[in-house]
């Protein structure tokens, strides 16, 4: 990468984006461990398209299943094992926060894209966050990444600033519009 040249990510949600979310009492949910754990089909390949036209690919999720004792550190490293190893993304990050701790890292708050941003050296207003939920739009707009909503039975009434089927079609608008 030449001296000046812009440096830029594509932040994806995890949960609905690179993994099927888990249905718990009618509401998308985390899956809390590798028995709940499967792969979206095709993100390997979708990352890849990314990472090949010069996107650092940062994967940041909200865990608070953490925070809340269900679900044990241990059985989070090994969903991300399994998920850097078949995805592929540059970095994986999470927030294992609830809303009582007031961290910064939880979305809506920006802090998992700012942060990054702070050690990678990126370019906020030219990079993006794929998402399929409120909290995710809300981090991108707080910390100036323009954002794409993966449609879903349970994300209906979000706005969102652009919608697409799946993740494919996320990354064919990112490629479009650059
Ligand atoms: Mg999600």
């Amino acid at each position: 990468m030449g001296v000046g040249e812009i440096k830029r990510a594509v932040f994806l949600d995890r949960d609905g984006v690179l993994n099927p979310v888990v249905m718990r009492d009618g509401s998308p949910a985390s899956p809390r461990g590798l028995g709940e754990f499967s792969l979206t089909p095709g993100a390997g390949e979708q990352v890849a398209r990314l990472r090949e036209a010069g996107y650092l690919v940062i994967v940041v999720t909200n865990q608070p299943d953490v925070a809340r004792g269900l679900l044990p550190e241990e059985d989070l490293a090994a969903m991300h094992r399994v998920l850097d190893q078949a995805v592929e993304p540059d970095e994986i990050r999470f927030c294992p926060h609830d809303d009582h701790h007031e961290c910064a890292c939880r979305k809506p708050k920006p802090g998992m894209l700012t942060q990054a941003a702070a050690e990678h050296g990126l370019d906020l207003a030219a990079s993006w966050l794929v998402g399929d939920g409120y909290k995710d739009m809300q981090a991108a707009r707080a910390a100036g990444v323009r954002a794409v909503l993966i449609s879903a039975d349970y994300n209906a009434q979000v706005e969102a600033p652009q919608r697409v089927a799946d993740l494919a079609q996320a990354v064919d608008l990112i490629l479009e519009q650059g």
